[in-house]
Parts: structure tokens; sequence; C-alpha cells
């Protein structure tokens, strides 16, 4: 299923819509995405947060911020064109996709619908993984190659990847293969900043936390990012976020809630970033979008 029409011809240019996509059967290694919206909903509903960002925005009270539900998917390659059409709708009426996966494999079918009105997209990608595998266990669309598929057709200029600490040989030779620029843990220190000349598209994997900061993710990879640190890295960005996703939050590993108040607390953190893309750093991002109605 795809949006509805109604609601996508409802939106405002500029409107930051949050899009529940709960896929999760290109998962590696375990089931447990899919549930994640709503969980990441509940908690950001529960009363045990308000929902003002850091920086005083209160999403509360804010009308360009919509919450569209969880996509209706069907599975394979359908699924993945079904993704690809709702998020074409929501970018060609002016609207910045805030998506909750899922797996990862749910960034390419994305950002193909993105590289078609952002066509020197960038792409700004948080994870213990470079999820740059040419096919895994069969798979061409598994959570660990979104970053292969996008790169191979050429879908962003520029792919950015912060936090990996996994990084293998293939992967290795691949990243080289596509001038992907890799920022591992070994060699990140704190107050790095990425620094982009143009608008973003942020992919964010909770794995690249550090498990103790987020357990409830299906791949626990020890040394990543605290919180803070990636808080610090999303606020500290001087390019507008056109386009985000929250992937790979599985609720069935997390017992007490931290991943899903994290998760929530990332949200915010990019629902308030995106919000001021049409406010004081608007014109340059209006320059580089095509299609705007
Ligand atoms: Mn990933
Ligand atoms: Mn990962």
């Amino acid at each position: 299923m795809s949006l509805q029409r109604e609601t996508i011809d409802s939106l405002q240019t500029g409107t930051v819509a949050i899009l529940g996509v709960p896929s999760d059967e290109n998962s590696s290694f375990m089931r447990g995405p899919a549930l994640a919206p709503p969980r990441i909903r509940e908690v950001l509903h529960s009363g045990s947060m308000n929902l003002c960002a850091e920086n005083g925005v209160d999403l509360g009270s804010e009308a360009r911020l919509r919450d569209l539900g969880d996509l209706a998917l069907d599975s394979g390659t359908i699924a993945l064109e079904q993704i690809e059409s709702a998020v074409s709708g929501l970018v060609q009426r002016g609207a910045y996709a805030l998506s909750l996966g899922g797996d990862h494999a749910v960034t390419y079918p994305i950002v193909r619908a993105y590289a078609k009105s952002y066509p020197g997209l960038s792409i700004l990608h948080l994870d213990a993984h470079a999820d740059l595998y040419d096919e895994y266990e069969g798979n061409r669309y598994a959570n660990a190659c979104p970053f292969a598929r996008i790169m191979e057709e050429d879908l962003a200029t520029r792919l950015v990847q912060v936090g990996i600490r996994t990084m293998n040989t293939h992967q290795r030779t691949q990243a080289e293969r596509f001038g992907v620029e890799v920022i591992d843990m070994q060699h990140w220190h704190p107050g790095f900043q990425a620094v982009f000349p143009g608008p973003i598209y942020l992919s964010l994997d909770m794995d690249v936390l550090d498990p103790a900061f987020a357990p409830g993710v299906s791949h626990h990879e020890p040394g990543g990012l605290s919180t803070r640190e990636v808080i610090q890295l999303i606020q500290g960005l001087q390019v507008p976020i056109v386009g985000a996703d929250i992937v790979e939050f599985n609720p069935e590993r997390d017992p007490v809630g931290i991943t899903a108040m994290a998760a929530a607390k990332l949200l915010k953190e990019i629902a308030a970033s995106m919000l001021k893309n049409d406010d004081s750093r608007g014109a340059a991002n209006q320059e580089t979008r095509k299609n705007r109605d």
C-alpha cells in the first residue's frame, strides 16, 4: 500500500513527515526491527519525555511536523518499490521524510526516491557496519548491502560513513571502488564533525551507538559512540538534513526500553534540525531542490 493521495496532497512544503517502514525481511541475522516504528512512537508519547528538542523547538506544537503512520508493505522487491513510491510522493511534495525502520535495507529505496529530486545529494551514514556487501547470503537487497546499491547506481555524490568498526577486506575493496569516505572508530576522535557543502540525507543505524547505550539492536558491536556523541554530530551539522532514517532498532532485544528512548531522543533532534531547513538555512536548500511544486 502506498500513502493516500489525500494525505500527500495535504502536506505543506517543508513539512517533516514521519513515516514508519516496518520491514525486516532482509535482515541477515534476526528479525525484530519491523516492530520499531510503533515502539518509538509509544515512548515518544508516553509522558516520560516531553517533545522538546534541545534547541527548544517543541515538536508537540509544531504544525510542520506530521506523523503519517506506517506503510503497509507486501514482501520482496514489491515492498522496496512500495517504499520508493511512498517516499517519492513526499519528496515531490517538498516534504522531508523522517523514516523509522525497519532494517537498513529500507534505505536503498528511500534514497532512490531522493535521488530523483536531489541530484547532488550527500549521505551521512552512521553505523557500526559499512553495509557495502555486493550481496549477502545470496540477497543483493539484504541489510548488509544498501550502500553498495546506492553507490553503484550513482544515487549520491558523496557517502561519508562514521562509526564503522567491522570493516573486512571485501567491504574495504567496495569502499575504495565507490570512493566512500570512511571515518572508522579507530580514527574517530571526540569532537569530530562531518562537513558538507550542501544538503544531506542522514541514515542512522542504531548500532552506531555502543551497545551500552543501545542494546536493542540485532548486531551488538562494542566500542561505539555514546548517545551524546551522536547528538553532537547531528546538532553540529551546518547544512540542511532533507531526509533521514532511523533503522535497525530491534524492540525484542530492548528489555528496559532504553534503546526505544534513545531512538525517540534522536528522532527529536533530527526533526528539530529538519524544521530549520525552511527557516535560516532554507535558501540554500531551495536552490538545490528540483521538482519543487
Ligand atoms: Mn546498517
Ligand atoms: Mn549496523
